[in-house]
């Protein structure tokens, strides 16, 4: 079952880096002076009190765990490459979910951290170098311009795509509409509009790449437009790529908003009860050796 929170205390989480540290003795350290525990649904996941401060822990601090919360840790397991595969991180800055692939990987295959902002790449790689990892490709581009055409990506299995959003699953998104100068009900819709006409683009480009077996989009907003309606708009186009929605953590409660069927495919997390309002679709192909398109 999973563990119910308090909606003022929610637990922090620390992700165990396993690329340099294993689950066991990141637990024993931090216990020491901490109360920690395994993560009922991630491996690599352990749960702290609500309110602990580990910034500046040394485990932190030399990579060995990093401060992820839980919604953004389902991320990179829900997409779950295999150890050798070629995957791509579509908006990777500032890489939490590329060092995570790379751990699950356990060092094997070929990542490529894809990011538009020139200014973001620095965070970027800073993240990677923290991580111990050695097979991620920095790419400093629009994944929109990628050619899935050119051979680099003919091998790609999988792509990761957190895309911009409005990020109004998160703590700070969420405090901002308190502030007098945001009127209650006064979302930006055209930023919104925007975002998701992005995100559609960004999903629908994903279909496109020949060798591809698995497709994770994620976001960190709770706005149904950028959510299930993204997914919905697209679901015509993946059928005819021959992929279809999968489930990724069937255990898990909260699924997507019973906006179509199939919904209950999707993966939400609330901000009130997991910390961080996060969302998750998983598309796999049907059959991989048989749906090969020209
Ligand atoms: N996945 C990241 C993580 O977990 O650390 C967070 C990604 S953040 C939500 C989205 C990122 O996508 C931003 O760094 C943004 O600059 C980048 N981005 C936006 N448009 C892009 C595009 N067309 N191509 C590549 N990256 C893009």
């Amino acid at each position: 079952a999973l563990q119910e929170v308090p909606d003022v205390s929610v637990p922090r989480n620390v992700r165990v880096n396993t690329l340099k540290m294993d689950v066991d003795s990141a637990l024993v350290e931090l216990q020491k002076k901490y109360s920690v525990q395994k993560d009922d649904l991630l491996p690599d996941l352990l749960v702290l009190p609500p309110g602990t401060d580990l910034h500046d822990h040394p485990l932190v601090k030399n990579g060995s765990i990093f401060l992820q919360g839980k919604a953004s840790s389902m991320v990179a397991p829900a997409l779950s490459p295999e150890p050798g595969w070629e995957v791509l991180d579509a908006c990777a800055a500032p890489g939490n979910k590329t060092v995570h692939l790379a751990a699950l990987m356990k060092r094997k295959g070929r990542i490529i951290a894809c990011e538009l902002k020139k200014e973001r790449i620095k965070r970027l790689n800073d993240t990677i170098k923290l991580s111990g990892a050695s097979n991620i490709q920095v790419l400093n581009e629009d994944f929109l311009n990628i050619n899935p055409k050119d051979p680099s990506y003919s091998k790609l299995k999988a792509i990761l795509l957190d895309p911009s959003c409005s990020g109004s699953g998160t703590a700070a998104s969420r405090l901002d509409h308190l502030l007098p100068s945001k009127a209650a009900g006064d979302i930006d819709t055209e930023r919104l509009n925007k975002l998701a006409a992005f995100q559609r683009k960004a999903l629908q480009h994903a279909f496109l790449f020949p060798a591809l077996e698995r497709i994770v989009y994620s976001t960190c907003s709770i706005n149904q437009i950028e959510n299930e309606d993204v997914v919905k708009s697209l679901l015509p186009i993946a059928e005819s790529y021959g992929f279809q929605l999968a489930k990724p953590f069937p255990e898990w409660q909260c699924r997507g908003l019973p906006v179509f069927e199939g919904s209950e495919n999707l993966v939400r997390t609330d901000p009130a009860k997991h910390g961080e309002g996060f969302f998750i679709a998983l598309f796999v192909k049907k059959d991989a050796n048989l749906s090969a398109r020209s």
